[in-house]
């Protein structure tokens, strides 16, 4: 009796393990982590500039919470020395994830030696159902801007910021995600702008009314805002433009209807399980449909200085 039951024990202990071992890794997405951002950079980019980046980084992650994993990479100007970035690139992906085809990647278009050439910056999210590995590759250069601009600063926080929303969204389906983050630029990138606008405006050192200064200057794309026109409807492109400005100012105005908690931290709770609109009717008390006519028809016709006061006082 005794050594059967022992038998029966044993088989259980096989069991249990062959189940464990099967078990696919746990997919932590979205769950706030300790582990910081890796950094790699071109040869020719100075250590003040990576230190600048993660300066930045810091200040985000300890603003909105910190999520990964996520990659920074940093280009110069350098054609060669963004070549050989391009190539460690490559072996990073591989490492991380066997699947990824090593000339898919190599043949990228909008590798570092674009970024050497044009500048600016840009996160790539990697999750879908294809692919073992889902992450975050942020991409910072070295002009539009440059990191001696001030600029620098608040794209970065911009480019976290991305990384949040995206947190935020648990699906592998691609469909799904685009439900959440709005196809068109007007939410997520006026989402990303104002937030970043805002954060870097609440520096030590940072002069008062920047924010009112950043804020006047997108309101200048109401003249290329067609008549009847609404954001929602705008894509990344050559109009992009007028979606990132006066996105901006359709947060600060969805935030002045309700609260930051509201928009930074309740909306993206919701998010994944309510879906946009869902979470947004919950959260703003309006349906986003209501909210946008307001904003165009009502918020954008007032004089400027009326505008101006629903950014909050420094
Ligand atoms: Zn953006």
């Amino acid at each position: 009796m005794m050594y059967r039951s022992f038998i029966a024990v044993l088989l259980l202990a096989a069991i249990l393990s062959v189940a464990q071992s099967s078990k696919p890794k746990a997919d932590s997405w979205g769950e706030p982590t300790r582990k910081k951002a890796e950094f790699y950079a071109a040869s020719d980019v100075p250590e003040s500039h990576i230190l600048l980046t993660k300066q930045w980084y810091e200040i985000a992650s300890k603003a909105w919470g910190n999520y990964g994993p996520l990659e920074f990479w940093i280009v110069g100007t350098d054609q060669e020395a963004a070549q050989k970035l391009d190539e460690r690139y490559c072996e990073v992906r591989k490492k991380k994830d066997a699947g990824v085809d090593l000339d898919g990647c190599r043949n990228r278009s909008h590798n570092f030696e674009r970024y050497a050439r044009e500048g600016n910056a840009g996160l790539n999210t990697q999750r879908n159902e294809h692919a073992d590995w889902s992450g975050f590759i942020v991409t910072m250069a070295s002009k539009n801007p440059g990191p001696q601009e001030e600029d620098y600063k608040s794209v970065t926080l911009h480019e976290y910021f991305h990384v949040y929303q995206h947190a935020h969204i648990f699906s592998k389906s691609r469909e799904e995600r685009e439900n959440r983050t709005q196809k068109n630029p007007w939410w997520i990138e006026g989402g990303a702008e104002y937030m970043a606008q805002l954060l870097y405006s609440r520096q030590t050192g940072v002069r008062e009314g920047y924010l009112i200064e950043k804020m006047k200057r997108k309101l200048r794309a109401i003249d290329d805002l067609e008549d009847g026109e609404s954001i929602r409807n705008i894509a990344y492109g050559r109009r992009g433009h007028i979606a990132y400005s006066l996105g901006a100012w359709f947060v600060a105005f969805v935030i002045d209807k309700s609260s930051e908690e509201a928009f930074r931290v309740r909306f993206f709770k919701d998010l994944n399980k309510l879906g946009f609109e869902g979470s947004f009717e919950k959260n703003f008390e309006h349906t986003s449909q209501e909210l946008l006519r307001e904003f165009h028809e009502e918020f954008l016709k007032k004089s400027e200085s009326e505008m101006l006061q629903i950014l909050p006082p420094r």
